[in-house]
């Protein structure tokens, strides 16, 4: 028996399977196929590249030594 949660965004009972974990405005949001079809201008996906997270520091120590 699946088990059904409401979308994040218009609350339709969906199961959970196929509700996608996605950024919607900012915030974790769990929505269902439908809205990611309708809201894809505010959504953004999770393991997009973000610009607020610096990806891997070049280390400076290794070069004194
Ligand atoms: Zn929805």
């Amino acid at each position: 028996m699946p088990v059904i949660d409401p979308c994040d965004n218009c609350g339709t009972p969906t199961p959970i399977y196929r509700l996608a974990a996605v950024i919607l405005d900012s915030h974790m949001a769990r929505i269902c196929p439908r809205c990611q079809a309708a809201e894809q201008a505010r959504i953004d996906l999770p393991y997009a590249p973000r610009t607020d997270q610096r990806a891997i520091q070049p280390s400076t120590s290794r070069d004194a030594w």
